[in-house]
């Protein structure tokens, strides 16, 4: 395939890649959005291998690197649940990171080419970003994932002196970085690439295992940012305009994100990436004794559909227990069976409800309930003085009133969804467990609060059949 083809297929991948996230905004074109990044990234995976930068000894190599890697990649897809995502995006931001640390090494190993002059220099800045990018990303995303799958403590790690090690890398990386720059090449140069990997690495972990459970959402959405930053570097590494395209545009989109997700949830996005700084000590500080906040009153699957029977106007407030639950499916027949007989229903979707974001619109969408009555946090949350029953499925932070009434609480100043307004709440969930954020709840001890104990897809399919009886 000629240089010029090669450039046309680049065009129209990039084209499909912006349609693609175009397509991803909106939860009813989201599926052709899909369809648009497939398409692209198959054109682009083409045209990279039979282009001419590519030879024809090499194309066996990425026939069976790409057989391992789309291996791989389609048994995790397959076997991973909904709930395991986020997981397994970092994990695969991870390895965008890795990939940028081995292009980086690679580069500098490759003495085919000569670079002479300032070409030498942008070459070799280009090397030293890549790989600095790339191992931050690789070691941060795999923190990130043990968190995530509760392999490594969600409690912040919060070392003395954290920000002050942090500069002191800095400065180290910037001094390396000159040293690199400026030797000839071999032994020295080589030395000061593993010196700042060995940092980058280091201060990767340091910078996640800082952070706290709740915001975690965003560190994960910066990480994107990051592997896109890592790819655009390897783009230029490689001299792959594609690469370099596509890599800003994942790393500007995921830093958009990072600062949508920061806003919804009242996180200023500095002291976030600075990693615990400002939520000072408070974080594990909450729910400081343990000991349950008051006397609940529990509610039979039978009197929530009595109430559900008498309500004009109901709120459903979904969290990460319906996931867990796979219990969309019911909460769609319930929906349905209630707007038949007139009831108002709606869904309040908080911004960083279950563990990824949108991760509800895409069960319920899934479940087939329609969008019109799946509305945002803000849309919803004036509306709970006037709505008979809010029903909390296996939701817990998101719903947490200590968020505005607790300064001292580790999630205070986190927008939430105030469900405690209505005439009625009742939480789904099976035990008096905290949520991901490790915080207890004022909410389940309110007069007017109502808990629903059990499995949410069991209690649910009693509430249905309740229902219809
Ligand atoms: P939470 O984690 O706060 O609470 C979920 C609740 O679901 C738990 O208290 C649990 O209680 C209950 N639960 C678990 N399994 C079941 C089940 N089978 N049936 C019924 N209930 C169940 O979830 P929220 O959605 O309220 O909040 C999301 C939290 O996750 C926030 O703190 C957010 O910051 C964080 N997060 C969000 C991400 C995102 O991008 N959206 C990513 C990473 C973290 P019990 O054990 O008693 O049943």
């Amino acid at each position: 395939m000629s240089a010029s083809l090669v450039t046309v297929c680049y065009i129209g991948a990039t084209i499909l890649f912006i349609l693609s996230l175009g397509g991803l905004s909106n939860p009813e074109t989201s599926r052709r959005g899909n369809y648009f990044g497939m398409v692209g990234m198959a054109l682009a995976v083409v045209a990279t291998v039979f282009g001419p930068q590519v030879t024809w000894g090499g194309v066996p190599w990425i026939i069976i690197a790409m057989t391992i890697g789309g291996s791989v990649g389609l048994y995790a897809a397959r076997k991973v649940q909904m709930t395991q995502m986020p997981e397994l995006v970092a994990l695969m931001h991870s390895l965008v990171g890795l990939a940028a640390c081995l292009v980086g090494f690679a580069s500098y190993a490759d003495t085919s080419i000569t670079y002479t002059g300032v070409e030498k220099t942008i070459h070799e800045v280009e090397i030293y970003i890549g790989i600095l990018i790339g191992a931050i990303t690789f070691s941060g995303s795999l923190i990130a994932f043990g968190k995530l799958s509760a392999k490594i403590d969600g409690k912040p790690l919060l070392l003395p002196a954290r920000h002050w090690m942090n500069l002191a890398g800095l400065l180290v990386v910037i001094w390396v970085g000159n040293i690199f720059v400026n030797v000839e090449s071999g032994g020295a140069g080589a030395f000061a690439l593993i010196v700042m990997t060995i940092i980058a690495l280091a201060f990767g972990v340091h910078m996640v295992m800082a952070i706290g459970g709740a915001d975690m959402p965003v560190v994960v959405s910066m990480l994107n940012s990051y592997s896109g930053w890592a790819a655009a570097a390897t783009g230029f590494m490689l001299s792959n305009d594609l690469l370099i395209v596509t890599g800003a545009l994942v790393g500007s989109s995921g830093a958009i994100l990072s600062y949508i997700m920061c806003r919804a949830m009242n996180r200023n996005f500095i002291s976030v990436i600075a990693g615990g700084f400002g939520t000072g000590g408070g974080t594990v500080a909450a729910a400081a004794d343990g000991q349950p906040a008051g006397e609940v009153t529990p509610i039979s699957a039978q009197e929530t559909a009595d109430l559900l029977k008498e309500a004009k106007n109901v709120v459903i407030v979904p969290g990460y227990g319906m996931a867990v639950a796979q219990a969309q499916h019911t909460v769609y027949e319930i929906t349905k069976h209630l707007r038949e007989k007139g009831v108002n229903i709606r869904f309040g979707i908080h911004p960083v409800a279950g563990r990824m974001p949108g991760h509800m619109n895409v069960l319920l969408a899934e479940a087939k309930v329609p969008y019109d009555i799946v509305m945002e946090m803000d849309e919803v949350n004036d509306d709970f003085p006037e709505t008979d029953v809010s029903m909390v499925i296996g939701a817990n932070d998101i719903v947490n009133p200590a968020a505005q009434e607790d300064p001292n609480s580790p999630i205070a100043g986190m927008p939430v969804l105030e469900v405690w307004k209505a005439k009625t709440s009742i939480v789904m969930k099976r035990s008096m467990a905290s949520g991901y954020a490790g915080v207890d709840n004022p909410l389940f001890y309110k007069d007017n609060n109502r808990m629903l104990f059990g499995d949410a897809k069991k209690m649910l399919d009693e509430v249905l059949t309740a229902l219809k009886s």
